[in-house]
């Protein structure tokens, strides 16, 4: 049995979270192989370790003296060694930092030195083998993740390690050049990682006790879910939930490597366990609810429309031509209805509207702001008459107007479209009619 943990910055921000970490790590002996984030805050004013390591670099990149802030980054890191009673000095580490900063070594470097340095204080604090990310996880020439030869390299480097402690967040291009992933990406190593070791579960331990039904800045105290599936994770992470890098979910999918999501606060919680699929009911119909606000509806009539071939087709080339992604598209018979992000829409706005009628030709065109979507997944829908019943007779009872629906054909999800107004309104008439009052 081998699992590979993942901590994140909360979980590392401090020698006593630490301490939590090794307690949870030596408590079992599967845990063999451990990704950690660079420590994160300690309380909420405080800031990130990588945060604090681009600021410090952007005066490096200006020519600045960026000495005071430096050695505010190595005090963190110090701070941490002399509560865990280390016998280690990052001296020469960071003598080595500021002479690459001064080089400018750019950014994607000085990012990667939070996990770099953590790395190896987690590597002594447990006894394991530090393993620099750079030697093992890899980019292209174009800059992409080079997921086949990551896999030789990092699989045969770890099939001779018992215990070996990866940095995450970073590896290195053909040139040899440190690049980081986008914000959060330890994620996305500690998954690298489990595939290569073809673990028996990938373990992401962050500081809540797993994935929330809902968004605990609307909901106060959202239950956890226990159980859902990729599927499902993708349509809400898609919709804003966040506990997990977008991309953390490819590799491990491909292995059939669970994720369980743990809470280091709470080691004693079972968290939320991501799979491919499963046949355990989720305690509610609804597996989760997220949604996002700022969209538009750009709502097209033309008598006919139905029975002219290529309309659509038309339509959508005035948003491509533009470069606009297109979010929904619920039709109608003489009507169409284009849902797109509001940032990217607002300044080409004049642009599709030209281009919609030199293209489709339409009778009229209708433009709204200020919307939401909200996405209601749960693959229990499947197979439960009334959900969306229930849905919508919970937002009438709360004046919540619906502007759109969209539920596709596999039945994960219902989405709906509401003012940006009534978007909280609209969450919370929909956990309590699923959750609270468990319809
Ligand atoms: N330390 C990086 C960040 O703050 C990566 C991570 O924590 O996953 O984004």
């Amino acid at each position: 049995m081998s699992k590979v943990v993942k901590f994140g910055g909360s979980s590392l921000a401090s020698a006593e979270q630490f301490e939590k970490v090794g307690k949870i790590i030596r408590a079992d002996k599967a845990r063999k192989y451990v990704v950690p984030s660079a420590p994160g805050k300690r309380f909420s004013a405080d800031t990130k370790v990588t945060d604090m390591l681009y600021a410090c670099y952007a005066l490096a990149e200006e020519g600045k003296d960026f000495k005071a802030e430096l050695k505010a980054i190595k005090e963190r890191y110090e701070e941490i060694i002399s509560g865990l009673k280390l016998n280690l000095s990052l001296d020469a580490e960071f003598e080595v930092i500021a002479k690459n900063f001064v080089e400018k070594a750019g950014d994607n470097y000085a990012a990667s030195r939070g996990e770099y340095l953590n790395g190896i204080i987690m590597a002594k604090y447990l006894g394991y083998e530090f393993i620099d990310a750079a030697t093992v996880i890899f980019f292209n020439e174009s800059g992409d993740f080079d997921a086949d030869k990551t896999d030789k390299i990092l699989s045969a480097k770890l099939a001779g390690c018992k215990n070996a402690v990866v940095p995450g967040f970073y590896g290195s291009l053909p040139d040899g050049k440190v690049k980081t992933f986008s914000r959060g990406g330890s994620d996305v190593t500690g998954s690298i990682v489990a595939k290569a070791v073809k673990a028996d579960v990938y373990e992401n331990w962050t500081d809540v006790s797993g994935f929330l039904i809902a968004d605990p800045r609307i909901i106060e105290n959202p239950e956890a879910i226990d159980t859902i599936t990729y599927r499902e994770l993708r349509e809400l992470a898609y919709m804003g939930a966040t506990v997990l890098h977008e991309d953390a979910i490819f590799p491990v999918r491909r292995e059939g490597i669970p994720i369980n999501i743990r809470n280091t606060n709470a080691p004693e919680d079972d968290g939320t366990w991501i799979v491919e699929s499963t046949c355990q009911k989720s305690k509610y119909v609804l597996t989760g609810i997220a949604g996002k606000k700022g969209f538009c509806s750009i709502n097209i009539e033309k008598a006919m429309m139905n029975s002219e071939i290529g309309f659509g087709r038309k339509v959508l080339q005035a948003f491509e031509e533009n470069g606009i992604s297109f979010e929904h598209v619920p039709s109608g018979i003489d009507t169409m209805t284009v849902f797109v992000h509001q940032d990217e829409f607002m300044h080409k706005e004049q642009k599709v509207v030209a281009g919609l009628h030199r293209l489709a030709d339409p009778d009229y065109i209708d433009i709204e702001a200020d919307l939401a979507l909200i996405a209601v997944v749960g693959r229990g829908m499947k197979s439960t008459r009334g959900t969306a019943a229930r849905i919508f007779s919970a937002l009438a009872h709360k004046n919540v107007n619906v502007k759109m629906i969209d539920q596709g054909s596999s039945e994960l999800n219902i989405i709906i479209g509401v003012t940006n107004d009534d978007f909280e309104t609209a969450i919370k008439a929909i956990y309590d009619i699923f959750v609270l009052t468990k319809l």
